[in-house]
């Protein structure tokens, strides 16, 4: 038996005081050239008794899994994080509803006085193409310093508040109502691998912000080294695919003539397996 997590264990920094550290994860100990994929392969050869065995492998089951969103078997795999955010970034993560959470308690504790300044290259202009998110290139840089100085004198006098409120032996739990969304909150986040792959779909897209899109590339890292295959089909078929509405699929088709779509099939013919071809087919009505 071997341990997966050998070498992944110890914290990777993220922003400027955060950090995302795995804990533990279920299955930790595997046989020799095994990973976690096999525990998942394990509880999907229960449902589908023998059948699958002799016509798929390993990894072309979770393939087929990953594709057809039969996910049940990837909640037999779990990862425990415990990681370090501003918290406005938490605010997003906790929407995640489907994890289990314990976040340090302002309280009982004092909290240490840590807020997120952006780096220049992250301080960003409002964007107009999306209206939540932010530009590249926009600022000049005396306005780009002066959003950090902003931030760092508005959290420095928080915490010195927080301080003067604390040192009159006024409640923690109320004292820290002073403190700003950029202070940092640490958690213990434990999700099985099907919620991880959720979370990880929307936190790893463009569209998210990007203080929680780096936890969500750090934590990737991670799961990628304890369960590579299922890592693989994930990117492949949700992360990276495209999912086209029937309005657009339909305006896709009357574009291709029937030599062309033989001509796809022919293209794919040695990167696709036998069963995802047939499906490219059945999709192009050959
Ligand atoms: C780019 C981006 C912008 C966003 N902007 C906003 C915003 O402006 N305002 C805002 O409020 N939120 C916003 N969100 C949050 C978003 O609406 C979701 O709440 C969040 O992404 C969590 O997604 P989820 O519900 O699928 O995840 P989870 O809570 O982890 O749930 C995973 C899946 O479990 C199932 N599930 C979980 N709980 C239930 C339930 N109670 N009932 C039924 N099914 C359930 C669903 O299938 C769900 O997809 C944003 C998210 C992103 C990524």
């Amino acid at each position: 038996m071997r341990d997966l997590l050998t070498g992944l264990l110890e914290p990777t920094p993220v922003l400027d005081h955060g950090f995302v550290r795995l804990v533990d994860a279920m299955p930790r100990l595997a046989e020799e050239g095994e990973t976690a994929d096999h525990a998942i392969v394990r509880a999907a050869r229960v449902s589908y008794q023998t059948g699958t065995k002799a016509s798929r492998t390993d990894r072309g089951l979770i393939r087929y899994l990953m594709r057809n969103f039969h996910t049940s078997p990837f909640e037999m795999v779990e990862f425990k994080f415990h990681t370090k955010m501003p918290i406005f970034v938490a605010r997003q993560w906790v929407r995640h509803r489907t994890a289990s959470i314990n976040e340090v308690s302002a309280r009982y504790s004092v909290l240490p006085e840590e807020f997120y300044i952006p780096e220049p290259e992250a301080v960003g202009a409002q964007a107009t193409s999306n209206r939540q998110g932010r530009s590249e290139g926009l600022l000049d840089l005396a306005t780009i310093e002066e959003t950090r100085t902003v931030l760092r004198d508005q959290a420095t006098g928080a915490f010195a508040s927080y301080q003067g409120l604390l040192d009159k032996e006024v409640a923690r739990e109320l004292s820290r109502a002073v403190l700003p969304v950029n202070a940092y909150t640490e958690w213990y986040w434990k999700a099985n691998l099907l919620n991880v792959f959720r979370f990880l779909q929307l936190r790893l897209d463009h569209h998210a912000q990007y203080e929680i899109r780096v936890y969500a590339e750090a934590m990737a890292t991670i799961i990628k080294q304890v369960a590579p295959w299922s890592f693989e089909a994930f990117e492949d078929y949700w992360m990276n695919g495209a999912r086209l509405s029937s309005h657009e699929w339909a305006a896709v088709l009357a574009e291709l003539s029937t030599e062309q779509r033989d001509s796809v099939l022919t293209r794919l013919e040695d990167t696709l397996s036998a069963g995802e071809l047939r499906e490219l087919q059945q999709k192009l009505g050959r």
